[in-house]
């Protein structure tokens, strides 16, 4: 399929290039000897990662380890109330770990492996990618040093006895902020003295060339298996798909499946509060072109052109960006973003408790706010959503903030 002069037969052979751009969006904006380290890695992902044997590994992994496939289910009860559309869920709350982003951290962890390598590193704000890293490195033997903001560290108290617990290293960040950008800033610099025996993992499909792209061929696994299954069980593809996006990884997994079908596809980003800059996460709809943690994609800037803050009821959708990928998607069209707020997935999260049995993670609650908005503009059809992980995490604060809902 072609759209907008890119060939989608031959997307994932063309896109990133090998200087790891997705048009004018990636590349590696990074100190020299940081360079010599991603050249390392980029060069170690397409011999191993290409290798029968790396595969054949990585495939019983996702299924001695993981549980995978994860199904798809007919959100029935849910469907009923809204009318005649179909909607489904892609249950990667059923993955290990309780979301997506084990699925790439396993295949980064594999790789470090076959490297030689000793050590996993990385930073972690909500502490989500932390231990999922910290499970990988656990299931591997690999050492594992996470970088966190003590301001995160004093927040997220349950993640960081799970990294503890799975053996990982928590390294606390004091200074600035404390938060996410300073455990990047510092997991970048203990990279730059240890690569030599250590690889960095990244959280999502970010940072310099070849993680956006690393990130997204490990999570294609979601949208190369959901593909097959909904056909398996209707006969058809879906209608429209859709996925949250913080960084994109979720959604760039989910999205491989699809883009070169004709399949309308929604990424949601986390409006908040609302439109006002600071009161919420869209960086793809209110953002611009920029450079920041060593790649350029679209971003979220302040006055002074550095990243501007952010805020989402979810944690792991807070990100002045997004990868270059969706960057390129977006200007050409090809996915559609768009929003939902805070208020939206709030409802969206009691309503598929109650009438599903699934509490998602607040992330996903924005794709499936999304899909009941669809499901009533749609009248007939069929919708797929990405459940990206379980609520297990957010209960505590859900209940907190806005007590036991009813739905409508
Ligand atoms: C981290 C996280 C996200 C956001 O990350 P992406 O890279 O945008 O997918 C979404 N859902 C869940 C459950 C998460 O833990």
């Amino acid at each position: 399929m072609i759209y907008n002069g890119v060939d989608f037969d031959t997307y994932f052979k063309n896109y990133p290039d090998k200087n790891g751009y997705f048009g004018k969006y990636g590349g590696v904006y990074i100190e020299p000897e940081l360079k010599a380290a991603m050249a390392e890695i980029t060069e170690s992902y397409f011999t191993i990662c290409k290798s029968r044997k790396f595969i054949s590994d990585l495939r019983r992994i996702r299924k001695e380890f993981q549980g995978r496939p994860t199904p798809i289910s007919h959100l029935e009860r849910l469907s009923a109330s809204l009318g005649n559309v179909q909607l489904y869920a892609k249950r990667e709350d059923l993955n290990h770990s309780g979301a997506h982003k084990l699925n790439h951290c396993m295949g980064e962890a594999l790789l470090a492996k076959y490297m030689g390598k000793k050590k996993v590193i990385a930073e972690t704000g909500a502490g989500q990618h932390g231990v999922a890293l910290a499970t990988a490195a656990a299931y591997f033997g690999l050492e594992c040093d996470i970088y966190m903001g003590s301001v995160d560290i004093k927040k997220q108290a349950p993640n960081v006895a799970r990294m503890k617990i799975l053996g990982a290293n928590v390294v606390e960040v004091t200074h600035g902020l404390a938060t996410l950008k300073e455990a990047v800033d510092a997991a970048f610099e203990a990279y730059a003295r240890e690569y030599k025996d250590s690889i960095y993992c990244i959280g999502s499909v970010l940072g310099p060339h070849p993680f956006p792209m690393m990130v997204r061929d490990f999570q294609s696994v979601v949208g190369i298996e959901a593909r097959e299954q909904f056909v398996e069980m209707t006969g058809e593809l879906p209608d429209a798909v859709v996925a949250c996006v913080g960084g994109g990884s979720n959604a760039a997994g989910m999205f491989a499946g699809f883009l070169n079908d004709p399949v309308d596809i929604y990424g949601i980003e986390p409006l908040g509060r609302g439109p006002k800059l600071g009161d919420h996460a869209a960086s793809l709809m209110y953002g611009e072109e920029g450079i920041m943690h060593g790649f350029n994609s679209i971003m979220l800037k302040d006055e002074k052109g550095e990243p501007a803050p952010v805020y989402s009821v979810a944690s792991g959708l807070d990100y002045p960006s997004s990868g270059p990928e969706h960057a390129f998607l977006h200007d050409l069209g090809r996915v559609k973003y768009d929003v939902i707020d805070d208020e939206e997935t709030i409802d969206a999260f009691f309503r598929l408790s109650r009438m599903e049995g699934i509490i998602p993670a607040i992330e996903s609650a924005h794709a499936v706010a999304y899909g009941i908005k669809l499901a009533k503009q749609m009248g007939t059809g069929s919708v797929l959503i990405n459940l990206s992980g379980r609520g297990d995490k957010d209960m505590d604060y859900v209940i907190e903030n806005y007590g036991i809902r009813d739905i409508k």
